[in-house]
């Protein structure tokens, strides 16, 4: 383990693992990087490039705003349309076509949307304007979830009556166990999500291992994190084995974060949840519990959005179970780029067609 980021970037060690890999990879291999970070860093650094023929890197479900489904988007949109309610998210959210408009067209006719970089600024527009009512939109996986709790919590506790979460979190085992029994997607092995890990602990992959028989490494995300992996789960292949490996020593433990789990679960259940591609995932996603319900956005408003439709020709679905690519969608870098984005994929600052754009096949 190094000391300092600078030596993951190092070059020449970089390009000894890129090295080493080609040596050893001598059957064809598909790895999916579940992570929309580890995406960005492929595409940045031309990872994919480096590695020889044999072994084919694809995009998985790990960009938070790029799942988040057509429906739960016309939600938000419609919760903005409310009076006196104000939607607060993260940057990205804004600019995803929703099934008419976007949060940013509706911030634009009638102001009531602010972009937030964390969801204790909601509880601060909350105490300092008890006039509206703020809605913050939860979005993302386990990393992300133990804040939203802990912020459902202080409301709670202080009495803020004014805050509510439309809860849109999700979670990582049972989406990846659809991915990879998706026959259409042929993943071999999985570069595991770096961020997901710190809180959830390596044991949420024990399963992929022993029941599917699918060899996951958890990565971080510099260039020499994401080359080490791709080495070691060439090695496993070629040796006929097949394991879970924690690469990303420097973050993430067994056991994950037990403080940010319990408050995780203090606030949510487990419950089905709907993915942009997938459908509804069973025990897939985070729902407020009953203690909570005076916080929860989908109890206090009543949100009817009808029937959602996605941009005639986005791909962005089968993008994220893996079994398309950007270059397969027709309006990818035409009618789509990131100036003016068709769908979630080319929004996102984690988007694979986002990447793709910015950096190149
Ligand atoms: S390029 Fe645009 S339209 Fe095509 S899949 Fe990606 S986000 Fe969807």
């Amino acid at each position: 383990m190094f000391k300092f980021v600078d030596e993951y970037r190092d070059k020449d060690l970089c390009r000894r693992l890129a090295e080493g890999i080609i040596g050893i990879s001598k059957k064809p291999f598909t790895i999916m990087e579940v992570c929309g970070g580890h995406t960005m860093s492929i595409r940045k650094n031309g990872i994919h490039k480096l590695i020889g023929s044999n072994i084919k890197l694809v995009s998985g479900p790990g960009c938070p705003v790029c799942v988040t489904s057509q429906k739960d988007i016309d939600k938000a949109i419609a919760l903005a349309r409310l009076n006196n309610v104000v939607v607060c998210t993260f940057g990205d959210m804004v600019d995803v076509p929703g099934t008419s408009v976007t949060l940013a067209e509706v911030k634009a006719e009638k102001g009531n949307v602010r972009v937030v970089y964390s969801v204790q600024d909601v509880l601060s527009f909350a105490k300092n304007e008890p006039d509206k009512h703020f809605v913050f939109i939860g979005i993302g996986f386990e990393t992300t979830a133990p804040t939203i709790a802990a912020a459902i919590m202080q409301a709670k506790a202080e009495k803020i009556k004014n805050f509510s979460v439309l809860a849109l979190n999700k979670t990582m085992p049972a989406a990846l166990k659809a991915v990879l029994e998706d026959k259409d997607a042929k993943i071999n092995a999985l570069i595991s999500p770096g961020h997901v890990s710190t809180i959830t602990g390596t044991g949420i992959y024990k399963f992929i291992v022993d029941d599917l028989r699918i060899s996951c490494c958890v990565a971080g995300f510099e260039p020499a994190d994401i080359l080490r992996a791709i080495y070691l789960l060439a090695e496993l292949r070629e040796n006929n084995k097949v394991s879970l490996i924690n690469a990303y020593e420097r973050a993430v433990k067994e056991n994950g974060n037990e403080k940010a789990k319990y408050i995780m679960y203090e606030v949510f259940d487990s419950a089905d949840a709907e993915w942009r591609g997938f459908g509804v995932i069973p025990a897939s996603g985070l729902r407020i519990r009953k203690e909570f319900a005076d916080l929860d956005a989908e109890k206090i408003f009543k949100i009817d959005v009808g029937a959602s439709k996605e941009i005639k020709g986005c791909i962005c679905g089968d993008i994220l179970r893996g079994i398309k690519e950007p270059k397969n969608c027709k309006l990818f870098g035409q009618k789509c780029t990131p100036m003016k984005p068709q769908g979630a994929c080319m929004v996102s600052s984690e988007g694979t067609c986002a990447a793709w754009y910015k950096y190149g096949e």
